[in-house]
């Protein structure tokens, strides 16, 4: 994927996200291989500080940044660290790429034979490994999956964790000291995320002009209690951008909390709207929404 692909990617799945410096162009092609790439690595970052963009951008003496493509802050947004060949994934074992390759059940790794920055996307989940990731974080981390999985045309035996690798002594992403996720649950959830929230494809266009964007009715009708026709409508106009997956039944005319996630999942992803990404549309979200 480009640098434009991924953000694509990340918006047509509704996951928030922020871009950190020069991320584009951060990386360490000029240090050896990159691509092609054939999964995505999960790691947690052994730190529960708040703000750790810095430290994965620059990385540290022995082993300079940037050290993951994605940083995942305990609040489910995505921040940008680098695109390119990165520090995260060391030497691994080439019988657990072949499965990858293959999407086949990943064998027990036991050797340290091959160069894993060149072929995997790497996330670094923010949290310790000791105890459970934040619910926010283990949503974003399906979606995001589901978003790169999607692209690529790939199934859930594309995404493994570090601890799988083949690194000595990894066990990332962990949930309590010492000990891995079970790696296996974690594809099936990602299976599940992507059959669900795989975005229909876009209808062919049509040379007929563009529809006018209806008129915005006016906040009270989106408000907890509210029940109207606008509610229906802007929910199946989420569903219509890609933001189907946060309805498990619906869209209805009542306002609910999903309609909400998604109205602030969808503001997130457009720059003019981030800044009062509160979850209620007012009349830019609405025009945008619509346009
Ligand atoms: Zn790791």
């Amino acid at each position: 994927m480009t640098p434009a692909q991924i953000l694509s990617q990340l918006k047509k799945f509704g996951i928030p996200f922020k871009e950190y410096k020069d991320w584009k162009n951060h990386n360490r092609n000029h240090k050896g291989k990159w691509g092609p790439v054939h999964g995505l690595m999960v790691h947690h970052t052994g730190s529960n500080n708040k703000d750790q963009r810095a430290l994965l951008y620059d990385g540290y003496s022995t082993l300079p940044g940037p050290l993951c493509h994605f940083g995942l802050d305990q609040d489910g947004t995505i921040h940008m660290i680098g695109w390119g060949r990165a520090n995260h994934a060391g030497s691994g074992d080439d019988d657990v790429l072949d499965a990858v390759i293959a999407e086949k059940d990943i064998p027990h790794d036991n050797e340290s034979n091959t160069d894993g920055n060149a072929r995997f996307y790497g996330v670094e989940i923010w949290y310790s490994g000791s105890q459970k990731m934040s619910d926010a974080q283990y949503k974003t981390l399906q979606l995001l999956s589901a978003a790169v999985l999607d692209f690529h045309g790939w199934n859930e035996q594309s995404v493994i964790g570090h601890g799988e690798w083949g690194s000595p002594g990894k066990w990332d992403p962990g949930y309590t000291p010492g000990k891995m996720m079970d790696m296996d649950d974690v594809r099936k959830d990602i299976k599940a995320t992507l059959a669900k929230g795989k975005p229909s494809t876009p209808s062919k266009p049509t040379p007929s002009k563009p529809k006018p964007v209806p008129a915005f009715p006016g906040r009270g009708y989106f408000r907890p209690g509210a029940r109207n026709k606008y509610v229906t409508q802007l929910g199946q106009q989420l569903v219509k951008k890609g933001y189907g997956h946060f309805y498990r039944v619906g869209p209805g005319p009542s306002w609910t909390n999903v309609d909400r996630s998604a109205v602030r999942a969808f503001q997130r992803a457009h720059r003019e709207l981030a800044g009062d990404a509160d979850g209620y549309p007012g009349p830019l979200t609405w025009t945008m929404l619509f346009s």
